[in-house]
């Protein structure tokens, strides 16, 4: 077998670069440094995947291929270095009044904001629906969460008179809110636009 018989699949859960035979694209195959199971699906037909980011620096959106995260990929537009690794941190994040404008406005990836209330039943029942969103959307969306209660600058910033809701940032501006009760394919529908 040659080079060109292998694919480098990322994982999603860590970010390692794992390199697949093949012949094991649509087995069982698991990251070498987490041990999470590697989604091959998308390589048995397409090239590789590719990650789109936004420069922190001056917007602009680039589009990197999988195997080049780890070789300090820089914004065709302004030179500066990609913040490559933020595509891989764990989400949801907790979003609040102090890490905001780090974590939202100047997120590398589109967000989702979903806001919410420990008061608030149907809060908790669409909780399990944005956890398991921000795990399969990971390296393609952020997702975060904010406690309306504990961060009343933002509840205030941005007129949440009722939850659950969500707000769509992108590229430091908000593009979109909608009342929270989602099911999961709705927000994906909602979201494609973004990625
Ligand atoms: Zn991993
Ligand atoms: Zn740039």
């Amino acid at each position: 077998m040659n080079q060109t018989d292998a694919h480098i699949i990322r994982c999603t859960a860590c970010g390692a670069a794992n390199r697949i035979p093949a012949d094991k694209i649509g087995a069982a195959a698991k990251c070498g440094k987490c041990r999470a199971a590697l989604s091959t699906e998308e390589s048995k037909t397409g090239p590789g995947e590719a990650y789109k980011l936004r420069c922190t620096e001056c917007g602009a959106k680039n589009r990197i291929p999988g195997e080049k995260l780890d070789a300090g990929p820089k914004c065709g537009k302004c030179g500066m270095v990609l913040k490559t690794n933020e595509l891989f941190a764990p989400q949801p994040i907790m979003v609040t009044d102090a890490n905001f404008e780090s974590q939202v406005l100047k997120s590398p990836l589109p967000v989702l904001v979903f806001a919410w209330a420990p008061w608030c039943p149907t809060c908790g029942a669409v909780t399990p629906i944005i956890d398991q969103f921000a795990h399969e959307s990971k390296g393609r969306i952020r997702v975060g969460k904010v406690n309306v209660d504990t961060n009343p600058m933002l509840a205030s910033k941005y007129s949440i008179m009722s939850v659950p809701f969500l707000f769509i940032f992108d590229n430091g501006q908000m593009k979109g809110s909608m009342p929270g009760g989602m099911q999961k394919h709705e927000i994906m529908m909602t979201m494609a636009p973004y990625i």
